[in-house]
């Protein structure tokens, strides 16, 4: 990670992290085509610089480049040099909050990583992580990413009273927990978390905020971060009409180790699936099911009896519960080779079985 400091890194700062996305990305004609842009193109250093005037008094604020990618192209890579920065700096006695701009198009599958792996331990060292991004271009006209980042940095810091540390996500004047963002709106300014639980940055919704709390104590322990050669590889299928058996029979015999399966309806699959499904599971493939209606959750044994080595993914979408399971499947080895009985399921069902917040 390259460093750019406006302040020592030993004076209690704000850290900021910068991934890409949209939030510095440039448009070659801003005023006529404003969707045509180029993501990844601004130093997070730039856009820190844009704000700085406006953040709250005191607030220092440090900020360091990760990637500068299109968030389409996050890799594996990317999130564990990202989940290792995180838990550096929630370690850290100088950083009191950290920021992260993000792309928007997987930052859905950042949030649940870093809730998954840092949650706890942003909890207890009371802190909060906040991801923000944009939707539009850092030049386009009326341009959302300056205020995202001021409100993320404004939650992030600590002045802001009975939120407790975690991780979170702001876009739109709005705030949720990171593991319930969920793209749903291909241009919409809140399209991250436009179905999400979420509060008005500027009050908090108590009863949001009891769903937080509800959640918290539930997770009780990090799951550890994939070594970047180490992530399993999971990939999602989706069923739909005409499904054909060689989607999955293409799969049997290569190191693939996990489906998440994006079913109809409760998370449901074509007839056609079943057969090669169980060859599959019988090869140690883990399977989850998912929905791909984009809204309700996948309940287990609903709508037939799950086989033994499937899991439902309760109110995961599909890219989640992919990184829930890529989580799992790692954790488990680990454990295992500490002599620790524990399965997938087991780790899975930690993360997926956590509570909702209403
Ligand atoms: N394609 C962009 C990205 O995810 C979209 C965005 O940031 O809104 O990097």
């Amino acid at each position: 990670m390259s460093s750019i400091s406006n302040v020592s890194e030993n004076t209690p700062h704000l850290l900021v992290l910068g991934m890409g996305g949209t939030i510095a990305g440039l448009a070659p004609n801003p005023e006529e085509n404003p969707l045509q842009y180029q993501a990844g193109q601004v130093g997070v250093d730039a856009l820190v610089a844009h704000v700085q005037s406006v953040v709250p008094e005191g607030v220092k604020l440090v900020s360091r480049q990760v990637a500068n990618i299109n968030s389409r192209n996050l890799t594996d890579a990317n999130l564990s040099t990202l989940g290792f920065g995180v838990r550096e700096a929630l370690l850290d006695t100088a950083v009191r909050g950290i920021v992260i701009t993000h792309g928007t198009d997987t930052i859905e599958e950042t949030g649940l990583f870093l809730q998954a792996t840092c949650g706890k331990l942003a909890q207890a060292q009371n802190k909060r992580v906040i991801l923000t991004g944009a939707m539009l271009p850092s030049n386009a006209p009326g341009a959302d990413g300056p205020s995202n980042l001021l409100d993320a940095l404004r939650w992030a810091s600590t002045s802001i009273d009975n939120c407790p540390g975690g991780v979170y996500a702001v876009m739109d004047g709005r705030g949720c927990m990171a593991m319930d963002l969920a793209k749903r709106h291909a241009t919409a300014l809140n399209a991250p978390l436009q179905n999400a639980p979420s509060s008005s940055v500027g009050l908090i919704n108590p009863s949001w905020l009891s769903g937080v709390k509800a959640v918290q104590s539930a997770w009780s322990e990090d799951l550890p971060i994939p070594e970047a050669s180490e992530w399993p590889w999971v990939e999602i299928l989706t069923s739909h009409a005409g499904a054909r058996p060689e989607t999955i029979l293409q799969w049997l015999g290569s190191a693939v180790q996990g489906f998440v399966l994006a079913g109809s309806g409760h998370g449901g699959f074509h007839d056609a699936w079943v057969q090669p499904l169980d060859l599959a599971m019988a090869q140690g493939i883990a399977l989850v099911r998912t929905t791909r209606t984009g809204a309700g959750s996948t309940l287990l044994n609903i709508p037939e009896l799950d086989l033994p080595g499937c899991r439902a993914s309760g109110s995961f979408t599909a890219p989640r519960a992919r990184i829930a399971l890529q989580l799992a499947l790692n954790a488990a080895k680990q454990a295992n080779k500490a002599g620790k009985p524990l399965t997938w399921q087991d780790f899975f069902a930690r993360i997926a079985d956590l509570p909702e917040i209403r």
